[in-house]
Order: C-alpha cells, then structure tokens, then sequence
C-alpha cells in the first residue's frame, strides 16, 4: 500500500450500527464503526501482511471510536465484577 488513508476493520460486529463491508485487498466481510474516516477498509490479516512488508504506518482514532471503545471496555469490566471475576 501507497501514502493513503487505511481503515483496519474487524471480522465481527460490537455494535448494532456498525458497517458491513468488504476488505479492499482480499474480500473478506468486514465490519467498521459508522463515524469513520475516508480510506481504504481491510481486514486485519491484510494489515498485518503488510506491516512486515515495510510500510510505515501513522495510527489514528476518531473521538467517536475512542469514546465507544471505552464504553465497550466500561460495559466489559462492569459485567466481570458481576460475575465474580
Ligand atoms: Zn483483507
């Protein structure tokens, strides 16, 4: 991959308004949050082929996305101390 925008999407969903789509290198269903940026989608297999090819990458994370994974991360633990653990 050129200098260009990349979106690294996961193979399962967390949230009921996430986004299907495809990895734009190899196809796979992928899924990404609404409020993303512009750029290529892929799936995190091919991101990780191509961190070992050289590329050199600069990693960013929209407000939105930090503010639901702390939620997710809050709703997780939460749900830990109920069980005991
Ligand atoms: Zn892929």
């Amino acid at each position: 991959m050129e200098d260009e925008s990349v979106v690294v999407c996961g193979p399962t969903s967390y949230f009921g308004d996430d986004v299907k789509t495809k990895c734009a290198l190899c196809g796979a269903e992928v899924f990404h949050r609404p409020h993303v940026p512009d750029g290529k989608r892929v799936c995190c297999a091919c991101v990780v082929k191509e961190m070992g090819s050289g590329t050199q990458w600069a990693i960013a994370i929209t407000a939105e996305a930090a503010r639901a994974a702390i939620e997710y991360l809050r709703a997780e633990r939460a749900n830990r101390t109920e069980a005991g653990n």
